[in-house]
């Protein structure tokens, strides 16, 4: 099969490279040239359990170049998702699939507005990859993928059946589900409960737990969250912040995603997580002032880099 990466960070070469491991033609697209040259030129290399390896794949700064693929996977952050899914809709042509496996709601609704919702299949994904230099990943952590299709027709859900078989005969473990929605959403709840306040905060995952006023910060984020899904007849775990609890004892050493990119000074996908939370309320005719508020401050952090 001929698959295309759009935006080859950590994950999206960590899954480019998994792809290209099990014999498929594998091409990383990005905006980043010294990314793009040290691939070309040296491989990638994959930090894996202490081990390193080297995967050769194709990558470029030219979507023409890719010509027309199978299967397009957006693996950019959530604020470029617009700009790559127009990317996606060059590459995919007529009846490519477009995957995502992005953190955050609303990505695939903005591909939408380029590729029919019967070819786009979204997801989630237990990996975890971190970005070392140009051409250099670690593989940080190995986990299932959900993957399922945003239109709920029973075309839609067979090609999320057939991807997913394709994914697990790469050696990539993956589960087709029908209600995508939901999946997306819990992971969604996840994030809402710990990223924003580990990353206005500079503490790791765990130490959430060290303080009751900060889990009772966590645990309001979350039920407003839980509120604006059941308004929207998505169903959601209803041990969702034990869930997340759990999630933040596991990862307990971690600096979450949105806090490491405040640290490097980056823009953060606060926008697709908490900030997706305070538009949905307002538009519900609900209050959010929790998110609203670490929205806020997130976003004043952020622009005074
Ligand atoms: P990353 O920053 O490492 O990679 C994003 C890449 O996109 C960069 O290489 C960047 O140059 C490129 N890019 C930016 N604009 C582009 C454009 N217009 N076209 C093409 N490429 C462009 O990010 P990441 O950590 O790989 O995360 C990607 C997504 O996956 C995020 O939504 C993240 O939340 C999610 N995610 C990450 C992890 C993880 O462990 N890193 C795990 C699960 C989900």
């Amino acid at each position: 099969m001929k698959i295309a990466v759009v935006g080859a960070g950590a994950m999206g070469s960590l899954f480019g490279a998994m792809l290209a491991e099990a014999g498929n033609e594998v091409w990383l697209y990005d905006v980043w040239i010294g990314h793009v040259q040290t691939i070309n030129q040296n491989g990638l290399s994959i930090e894996r359990e202490g081990k390193k390896i080297k995967v050769h794949l194709k990558a470029t700064l030219d979507s023409a170049q890719i010509g027309q693929a199978d299967l397009v996977i957006i693996f950019v952050k959530s604020t470029q998702t617009q700009s790559a899914a127009e990317t996606a809709q060059k590459i995919a042509g007529k009846d490519g699939t477009v995957m995502t496996l992005q953190n955050g709601m609303g990505n695939a609704d903005i591909i939408a507005d380029f590729i029919t919702p019967e070819r786009i299949l979204a997801g989630t994904t237990s990996h975890g990859a971190t970005m070392l230099g140009s051409g250099s990943i670690r593989h940080a952590g190995m986990g299932a993928t959900t993957i399922g299709a945003w239109a709920q027709t029973e075309q839609g859900r067979q090609r999320a059946r057939q991807f997913a078989e394709f994914f697990n005969q790469a050696g990539i473990e993956t589960e087709a589900i029908t209600d995508v929605r939901s999946v997306v959403w819990n992971k969604l709840l996840i994030n809402v409960g710990i990223n924003a306040i580990t990353a206005l905060t500079g503490i790791s995952n765990g130490q959430i737990l060290d303080l009751e006023i900060t889990k009772e910060l966590s645990c309001a984020a979350v039920k407003e969250a839980m509120s604006v899904a059941r308004a929207q007849n998505v169903s959601v775990r209803e041990d969702a912040v034990e869930h997340v609890f759990k999630v933040a004892e596991a990862t307990a050493a971690n600096r979450s995603s949105m806090g490491q990119d405040v640290d490097n000074r980056r823009q953060t996908e606060i926008g697709a997580i908490n900030g997706f939370i305070v538009r949905e309320a307002k538009q519900l005719g609900l209050d959010a002032p929790v998110n609203r508020a670490l929205t806020a401050l997130v976003e004043t952090l952020q622009c005074h880099y």
